[in-house]
C-alpha cells in the first residue's frame, strides 16, 4: 500500500526530501563536470529522466516479437505500432520513421535487446542511437 503524503507540495515551494549520503557522495562527484552546478540540479534531471520512464512505461506495452520486428500498443494514441527489423536499420510504420519514441520504447526492453545484438552478431548494420 502506497505511504501517504503527509504534506500536500504547493505550487512555487520547495519539498526537502532525505536521500542516502552514498548518492549524495555520487551526486558531489557529478558536480563540476557536464555543466552541473549543483546537486539539486542534477537530483532534478535524474528524477525527470525516471518519471518520463514510467510515464512511457504506462503509455507503451508490447504485444509481441519475433526475429522480424515487435507490436508496440500505444495507449495515447491508440493504435498498435508495427516496428519492423531489417538489416540495416528499424522502421516504425506509426511515425513513417527509423527512429521515434516506439522504437526507443522497443529497444528499452531486455528481449529486444537480446535479439538485436545477436542479429549484429550476425552482421545486421543496426545502429540506432541508444544502442
Ligand atoms: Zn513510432
Amino acid at each position: 500500500m502506497p505511504r501517504k503524503i503527509t504534506k500536500k507540495p504547493q505550487e512555487d515551494e520547495y519539498t526537502t526530501i532525505k536521500i542516502p549520503n552514498d548518492l549524495v557522495i555520487a551526486i558531489d562527484r557529478l558536480i563540476g563536470t557536464r555543466g552541473y552546478k549543483s546537486r539539486g540540479e542534477i537530483v532534478k534531471e535524474a528524477l525527470r529522466i525516471f518519471l518520463d520512464k514510467f510515464e512511457k512505461e504506462e503509455q507503451f506495452q508490447m504485444l509481441n516479437h519475433d526475429s522480424e520486428g515487435v507490436k508496440v500498443w500505444d495507449r495515447k494514441l491508440r493504435r498498435v505500432a508495427d516496428i519492423i527489423f531489417k538489416p540495416n536499420t528499424i522502421y516504425c510504420t506509426v511515425c513513417d520513421a527509423h527512429y521515434c519514441e516506439h522504437i526507443r520504447y522497443a529497444l528499452s526492453q531486455p528481449d529486444i535487446q537480446q535479439l538485436i545484438k545477436k542479429k549484429k552478431e550476425e552482421g545486421w548494420q543496426i545502429n540506432p542511437p541508444e544502442i
